[in-house]
């Protein structure tokens, strides 16, 4: 009971890519850069698993950024002509690549990794991927013309790689859905059956993944004028529930999601995130047994796992580091007092 689990990134070494930063530069080119992120790959496992975690993942080493990782893959999409947009319902500017033709998998994306990983570890295995409404909110488009078919394009792709990420015996494949929490009537609409053709013929476990965003500035503003209880989540919950995927990680520590609309997931596995990733104080194992402890009381043992609010991609490695051994540490605490 109670496995733990990270959201999915890690602070890249410095020197594989520019610390501290969402959007790094790669410190290396060519073969050498892929070497680079093969060890940083490995080296992660290894601190993951050396910190206890049951579930482990590539860290994301191998991607500069959560979304234009998995773009840089397609074929369709001017990269040579980013524009700015407004993203997350206006909340910042980012500088995106345009759709200008039908879009195409140019090969795997993410295979290099996902085998790598898979050879070096016994633990369980996850690999991410951007959701399809959170694409289609970072990306411009001038082919397409309409939103949902554009995500219906880009929820194709994302199956075809997750179908091959399956056969490289890869445990949990995880959507990573900010968007989720800004665009409710769509989530309901189109965005969970999206999701649908995303992990459609999958057999493994799969997982979505929402929260209130990495602790950058914009996001700290916006939370800040969310009020004094944060109840996005009850507006799509419902749905999930009815929903065929298996897990759904949320955002939970120093959030103000009332805990109560944890009950909505009915059925489904819930990551808790016991873990704050827009604040380098490190959490005790009593802060972490405490937050489990209070997320018991509405989602059932076997299907609570303690997890991270969101990536640690922007972190501190070592402070990254300590925080993985907090949410085991955390975990083992709870466990004794639960059981
Ligand atoms: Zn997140």
């Amino acid at each position: 009971m109670l496995k733990t689990t990270i959201a999915g990134s890690l602070p890249k070494p410095a020197w594989l890519a520019e610390p501290r930063k969402l959007w790094p530069a790669w410190r290396a080119a060519g073969m050498e850069l892929e070497q680079a992120k093969r060890d940083a790959t490995l080296l992660w496992l290894k601190a993951q698993e050396d910190a206890g975690l049951d579930i482990v993942t590539d860290g994301e080493q191998s991607r500069q950024h959560f979304v234009h990782g998995f773009l840089e893959s397609v074929e369709g999409i001017d990269f040579s002509r980013k524009v700015k947009m407004g993203i997350r319902n206006n909340r910042y500017d980012a500088m995106v690549p345009v759709v200008t033709g039908p879009l195409k998998l140019k090969g795997r994306v993410h295979r290099i990794e996902a085998q790598l990983a898979r050879a070096h570890t016994a633990r369980k295995l996850k690999i991410t991927m951007p959701g399809p409404m959170t694409i289609v909110d970072t990306i411009a488009d001038e082919h397409y013309g309409d939103k949902v078919k554009l995500a219906m394009a880009f929820a194709e792709l994302l199956n075809q790689e997750a179908r091959a990420l399956e056969k490289d015996g890869v445990d949990v494949i995880q959507f990573d859905e900010p968007a989720f929490n800004v665009y409710l009537e769509n989530v309901k609409r189109w965005g969970i059956q999206a999701l649908h053709r995303a992990i459609q013929g999958l057999k493994c476990t799969t997982c979505v993944h929402i929260c209130y965003g990495y602790g950058i500035q914009a996001n700290l503003d916006w939370k800040r004028t969310l009020g004094a209880e944060w109840r996005q989540y009850e507006e799509i919950f419902p749905a999930l529930a009815k929903s065929r995927i298996d897990q759904v990680s949320l955002e939970c520590i120093h959030s103000k999601v009332p805990l109560e609309l944890l009950g909505l997931l009915k059925g489904k596995d819930v990551l808790i995130g016991v873990i704050d990733v827009a604040s380098d104080q490190v959490e005790t194992p009593a802060e972490v047994a405490a937050t489990i402890t209070k997320a018991a009381k509405y989602v059932p043992l076997k299907h609570l796992y303690p997890c991270t609010n969101c990536g640690m991609a922007p972190m501190d490695r070592e402070i990254a580091l300590k925080k993985l051994e907090a949410l085991v540490a955390g975990t083992r605490l709870a466990r004794k007092k639960l059981k």
